[in-house]
């Protein structure tokens, strides 16, 4: 290359995967990864990261031929091994095979999806919903498809990176506001709205690394001021949040029409696999015919897994006493951490409980030491979270018995002090 300088034969040299194994994003990782799985092979404690399960994700596992006490899933309302979502499942398996085996368009339409997404609809009295095959996708697809070079994305600054995808896939500009914020959000309208054609403000019903609760109502109605459109993932709230479990919609009394886009997950509270927007019925057409990822050059999502969902829903509707076990179960953690004089940053005492052990090596330490005293809670590190905010992230469910959360509060008290005593090289 004239300009560089270099030339073929180096970088044949160097091989045809290092040049991205040896991104410094991508070693950085690689050898924080290292260093956890040294510091467990060196004390005997086991590794966290990767840790395989032989059993459901429930509240106690089965992992390292012994039981754990599990506080590593989004299974919120325990339902992912219910009978009854099995039995679903497994009837749907019977009937479909395991492989929709072709998108929807072509051949893979069957009953069961149109009966879960008006279910979803009615749920959040909207025109219409659509599933697909994951969260992620759902996010990144949707909002792939809708946007363009020309338009914004106003994101919370906490938003998930699955919200960024979508914006880096539609090419359009994202524009963060203060976390939460509804002034922070409106200087931000205030300053930029008018430089952009189509505007959608995204927003979370509950965040997956701080466990706050998204000031939907109040975002959003700032959102309107604005003429933008609002879209909002309620992967964390659905099941979670209102008496019934259906979100954050019902959590503030909120009309279905506040919101344009209400996106949601099947794979955390409702026990199961996928994603889904309810929206517009002519919004949901239009995309449902035309956008990649999420309906189009993708498979329809697993008969199994629509199965599973819906009758997730229906023990949320048979059993809502989950819900209320849920609360109870996330303040009394909350309280006997605080009690413990731990650091709970941001928490507002939801099931998404974050315990602040800054350092990732410190964060993998306590984790590690946890495993090793038959507890299971993962930790977090950058990117996902800020560096010198690293936590351990315990999910909370109905189904924790009062027993696990407080022993937990005591041996995780425990391991942080013995974090505290480590090397200063490995506080990082
Ligand atoms: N949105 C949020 C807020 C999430 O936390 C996640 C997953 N953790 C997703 C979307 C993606 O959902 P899925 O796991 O179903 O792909």
């Amino acid at each position: 290359n004239p300009v560089t300088g270099r030339t073929a034969p180096a970088r044949a040299a160097r091989g045809p995967g290092r040049q991205f194994t040896d991104h410094p994003e991508v070693a950085a990782a690689v050898a924080k990864r290292a260093a956890i799985a040294a510091i467990s092979a060196q004390s005997g404690m086991p590794n966290p990261l990767f840790l395989p399960r032989n059993s459901p994700n429930d509240t106690v596992i089965r992992a390292m031929d012994t039981d754990l006490v599990n506080f590593s899933a989004y299974n919120y309302l325990g339902l992912s091994s219910h009978p009854r979502v099995v039995r679903a499942g497994q009837a749907a398996l019977d009937q479909y095979g395991a492989s929709a085996s072709a998108s929807r368009i072509v051949s893979g339409e069957i009953p069961l999806y149109g009966e879960l997404e008006q279910r979803l609809a009615g749920m959040y009295d909207v025109g219409d919903a659509m599933v697909t095959t994951s969260g992620y996708l759902t996010n990144a697809g949707v909002i792939g498809f809708l946007l363009r070079e020309g338009d914004v994305a106003f994101c919370d600054s906490l938003i998930h990176g699955s919200v960024v995808s979508g914006t880096q896939w539609a090419g359009c500009r994202r524009i963060n506001f203060r976390h939460n914020d509804p002034d922070s959000l409106r200087s931000v309208l205030k300053m930029s709205r008018s430089g952009f054609d189509r505007a959608l403000v995204v927003l979370e019903g509950h965040y997956s690394m701080d466990g706050t609760v998204g000031r939907v109502a109040e975002l959003a109605a700032v959102a309107r001021e604005f003429d933008c459109a609002v879209m909002v993932d309620e992967a964390h709230s659905l099941g979670v949040f209102g008496a019934a479990g259906h979100g954050i919609r019902e959590h503030y009394g909120m009309a279905g029409s506040d919101v344009d886009i209400w996106m949601g997950t099947l794979s955390k509270a409702l026990g199961s696999v996928g994603g889904f927007i309810a929206a517009d019925a002519d919004l949901i057409a239009a995309m449902k015919s035309s956008a990649p990822g999420v309906a189009m050059l993708t498979g329809a999502p697993a008969p199994s897994g629509i199965a599973a969902a819906m009758a997730g829903l229906d023990v949320l509707a048979a059993e809502p006493e989950r819900v209320t076990r849920l609360w109870r179960n996330a303040r009394l953690f909350d309280a006997a951490l605080r009690e413990r004089g731990l650091d709970l940053g941001e928490s507002q005492g939801t099931p998404i409980v974050p315990v602040i052990v800054p350092g990732e090596i410190r964060a993998g330490f306590v984790s590690a030491h946890l495993l090793q005293q038959g507890v299971y809670a993962g930790a977090i590190s950058a990117p996902a979270v800020p560096v010198g905010k690293e936590r351990l992230r315990f999910f909370i469910t109905s189904e924790h018995t009062e027993q696990q959360l407080l022993s937990t509060a005591d041996l995780l008290a425990a391991a942080i002090a013995l974090a505290d005593q480590l090397p200063e090289a490995m506080a990082v």
